[in-house]
């Protein structure tokens, strides 16, 4: 049955779909972290939509607030009109931000995708400042959308287009294991903020007046790599001092996947902007940005489409927020992704094709390495994608799916619904191991 479904899905789909190739399934059920495809086989989901699924499949919370809506009279469009339930949402969103970032703070719901409220969020910050140029990083991701790819550190998606937004500054994100200066460690994020710094003090640099720094805390379509808590601090200090609006980019790690509800509180430091999606829309499409109001100077219409605010992922990504909130979800994801990279630090000693362990909460990278080849100047082997495609497939064919991520698609990514247990996290761990060896 899975096989008549894929063959006639290749038939018809477009050749720039990457999933289905990578991953041949047809899944015709879900529950919690579990798909099941059309031969009843079960799979460990450790994509989870792309880290969209905070409860994993069809939790009970999200599905009885669906079906709430669906037995109201309640509008499931609206376009951009106020209903009852947007101020639920809006409410609950704002009780669960720090409150010095709250009290000031205006929304702006955007179209269904994480690449449209990074559209918003650029063009909020170039309106606010009349400055054309933006600072990004090595190795982010901000969707698919011209702008935000465009702002995007790898060159995957851009590789064949022409006419990318100009005025995109690209800065070394503090990858301590690829270190971009070459030494490593604590030096890593150092340099960078130095560098950053005196490129922004330096007048022939030609990049004095940036409209705005985007970055994600943990990057993660780049190989999920936290930057550490002092660098993030000093990122806060360098575009304080300069006025330059920051953009923290939290469509992946936002709403608990990190260890803290927003992943910028675990520097204790405020974003001018601050970008979410995937898990706020309880796995329906919702995205938005939430903005200091002095940057609120655009005009009305300047960020607009027809699906913003829908009505049905507001009830589904209420519920969702709740939920987290009253169980203490991030500090489970804590101790869940400890327990997770235990494992796979434990694996690191045994096997010489892993690199590099590392993650924030149940955002959890493995680099995959060529032990074969010779070793850098940091003392690291290469990456090597060839191996890391095996190793994907390899737990598939286990019942595991996991993505494959990293500047050179060579990092195993786990981002396991955040419901998971530590017994299941066992049990992935071991599907893992077998994989590899
Ligand atoms: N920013 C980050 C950090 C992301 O991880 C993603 C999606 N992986 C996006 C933006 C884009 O979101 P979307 O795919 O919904 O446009």
């Amino acid at each position: 049955q899975n096989t008549r479904y894929l063959e006639s899905q290749s038939q018809r789909e477009s050749n720039a779909r990457s999933y289905p190739r990578r991953l041949p399934i047809a899944i015709q059920e879900a529950e919690g972290i579990y798909v099941k495809d059309m031969d009843g086989k079960v799979y460990y989901d450790c994509l989870a939509g792309a880290g969209t699924l905070a409860l994993g499949h069809n939790h009970p919370v999200v599905v009885d607030a669906i079906k709430q809506m669906l037995d109201s009279k309640r509008p499931l469009h609206t376009l951009d009109l106020t209903t009852p339930l947007k101020e639920q949402f809006v409410d609950e969103l704002f009780a669960s931000l720090p409150e010095e970032f709250a009290k000031n703070a205006r929304i702006q719901f955007c179209g269904p995708t994480g690449g449209d409220a990074i559209e918003a969020a650029i063009k909020l910050v170039k309106t606010a400042t009349g400055n054309r140029s933006i600072l990004s990083f090595q190795g982010g991701y901000h969707g698919s959308t011209h702008a935000a790819m465009s702002l995007s550190g790898t060159l995957g998606q851009k590789e064949k287009v022409n006419g990318l937004i100009p005025d995109v500054h690209f800065m070394p994100y503090p990858y301590a294991y690829r270190c971009p200066f070459g030494v490593g460690g604590e030096q890593t994020h150092e340099l960078s903020s130095r560098y950053i710094e005196n490129l922004l003090d330096d007048p022939e640099s030609g990049i004095v007046s940036p409209a705005g720094m985007i970055f994600e805390v943990v990057q993660g379509e780049g190989g999920s790599i936290p930057a550490p808590v002092e660098w993030l601090r000093e990122m806060r200090r360098i575009t304080q001092e300069r006025n330059i609006p920051l953009i923290i980019d939290e469509v992946q790690t936002g709403l608990g996947r990190t260890g803290k509800l927003f992943a910028f509180e675990h520097a204790g430091i405020i974003p001018d902007v601050l970008v979410l999606s995937k898990a706020i829309g309880g796995s329906l499409p919702l995205s938005v940005v939430i903005y200091n109001s002095k940057l609120d100077v655009w005009k009305p219409g300047a960020h607009i489409g027809t699906f913003r605010g829908n009505q049905m992922a507001m009830a589904a990504g209420l519920a969702t927020l709740k939920f987290i909130k009253e169980h203490d979800v991030p500090g489970n994801v804590e101790k869940l992704g400890q327990h997770l990279r235990n494992h796979l630090n434990e694996l690191k000693l045994d096997v010489n094709c892993i690199g590099d362990v590392r993650g924030r909460g149940l955002m959890v990278g493995v680099e995959i390495v060529n032990a074969k080849a010779a070793l850098d100047q940091l003392g690291h082997y290469p990456q090597y994608p060839e191996l890391a495609r095996r190793i994907q497939q390899e737990c598939f064919n286990r019942g595991l799916i996991l993505e494959v991520g990293g500047r050179h698609s060579s990092v195993m990514r786990f981002l396991p619904p955040l419901i998971v247990t530590q017994q299941q996290l066992d049990e992935i761990a071991r599907l893992f191991s077998e994989a590899v060896h």
